[in-house]
């Protein structure tokens, strides 16, 4: 079945066609990313893959809105030369990435008019991405008006967290009158995650009790009992919980009220600073983990520093999640910093042997691309590496939907 998998942004879309039957049947078709929707010159980033081989083409002109975006997206995927398909009536389905819908949906869900209604009813709890999301539903509905279009929520993995892990200790009203509580996100990852938890330690799902720690240019934790969340460290926002790249993970919220009377920011520019200007950036001055780990290396003290901040929060979380799931499978590192550095890795372990997390050394040192258990002979609980891969479980769900049940 061929399925188009769409994470529209506010200026971008980026775009997966796969075949697939299922997590081991799946051919990725082509991919792109189409950039600088709305402004002078826009970009068309396309890929196809054929025979193994990858080929690239760039183009740029205008784009004014998503309409004119998607449209290149069509007229790619179908050329005679660049394109993978011959007519856009070969989507037979279209998987959409969607931030939030609160606590109304707590799985994928065909779209229809309730779905969008939910996906508008919470642009204001997810500003920057519920309107693009959207947006992206509208135009595919445009241009793939036969396939049915799918809504993957990624607050959806998170909804059955119990009340005392969403709720703040706030007045209750602003969670009844303004749905204030925990969301937590990556939900998409962290469930591709708890499934190839299952099947690598070959448990049922039901079973399986792990920490999944992603760690990408976004970082958050779930702690998975019984293949379902009980907590994560995300909230209401993609700002709690862990130091990322450039986001500042937990703060005391009165450190903003000090902080807005020194400088005179206001909340906005507050909540800024502390989206793009904090994390390892704010601290050490780049936000791509490479850097950090490289410049720690050479002596630059201020990037270590940033570097064990990152790891020692991730540290007390894997403490906290230890807590909540009784009789732990494995912790589970994945995405760009958590599948690929071993520096990062051997640091947050280090330290943590009176908890059962001994890392062998050498196989957390070995380089490999895939699914794989790093601790010690005999340890209590795995350590793995896993690959999540966000848009094949967008396809997967997508596919679930269309097929019934
Ligand atoms: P993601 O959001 O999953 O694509 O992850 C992107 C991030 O992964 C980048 O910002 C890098 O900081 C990080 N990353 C990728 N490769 C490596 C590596 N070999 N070592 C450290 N960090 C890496």
């Amino acid at each position: 079945m061929k399925i188009l998998v769409i994470n529209a942004g506010s200026s971008s879309i980026k775009y997966q066609l796969m075949d697939l039957e299922d997590v081991h049947h799946c051919t990725l078709l082509a991919s792109g990313l189409v950039e600088k929707i709305g402004e002078p010159v826009g970009r068309v980033n396309h890929k196809i893959y054929v025979d193994g081989q990858e080929r690239k083409f760039v183009e740029e002109e205008p784009l004014p809105t998503h309409h004119e975006g998607m449209s290149r997206v069509v007229a790619l995927l179908t050329d005679p030369d660049k394109g993978v398909i011959r007519d856009a009536a070969e989507v037979q389905g279209v998987g959409h990435r969607v931030l939030s819908c609160g606590e109304v949906y707590t799985d994928t869900v065909r779209v229809d008019a309730k779905v969008k209604a939910t996906i508008r009813e919470f642009f204001p709890l997810g500003p920057l991405h519920n309107p693009p999301n959207l947006m992206g539903i509208d135009v595919a509905e445009e241009f793939f008006p036969n396939a049915p279009q799918v809504a993957v929520f990624d607050t959806a993995f998170h909804q059955t967290m119990p009340p005392k892990a969403f709720l703040y200790a706030v007045p209750y009203e602003w969670y009844t009158k303004y749905r204030l509580r925990k969301y937590g996100f990556h939900g998409t990852s962290h469930k591709f995650i708890a499934q190839e938890t299952a099947e690598f330690l070959g448990k049922p799902l039901a079973q399986t009790n792990l920490i999944s720690i992603h760690l990408g240019n976004g970082c958050s934790m779930a702690a998975i009992r019984g293949g379902k969340c009980v907590d994560t460290t995300m909230g209401v926002t993609p700002l709690e919980g862990l130091m990322m790249g450039t986001r500042s993970g937990d703060i005391d919220p009165a450190a903003l009220e000090y902080v807005m009377d020194q400088t005179g920011m206001d909340i906005h520019q507050m909540v800024n600073a502390l989206n793009k200007k904090s994390g390892l950036k704010g601290v050490c001055g780049v936000n791509d983990m490479r850097e950090v780990v490289e410049a720690a290396a050479a002596g630059n003290a201020q990037a270590e520093t940033a570097l064990q901040m990152f790891c020692y929060r991730i540290q007390k979380y894997i403490g906290a999640y230890l807590a909540v799931v009784p009789a732990l499978d494995a912790i589970v590192f994945t995405a760009g910093i958590g599948q690929n550095s071993a520096p990062v890795r051997e640091r947050i372990c280090a330290g943590l042997e009176h908890l059962g997390l001994r890392l062998d050394l050498a196989k957390n040192a070995a380089r490999s691309d895939d699914p794989r258990a790093i601790q010690q002979a005999g340890a209590p609980i795995q350590i793995l590496v896993l690959p999540t891969n966000e848009e094949l479980q967008i396809a997967l769900e997508t596919k679930q939907i269309i097929d019934g049940p």
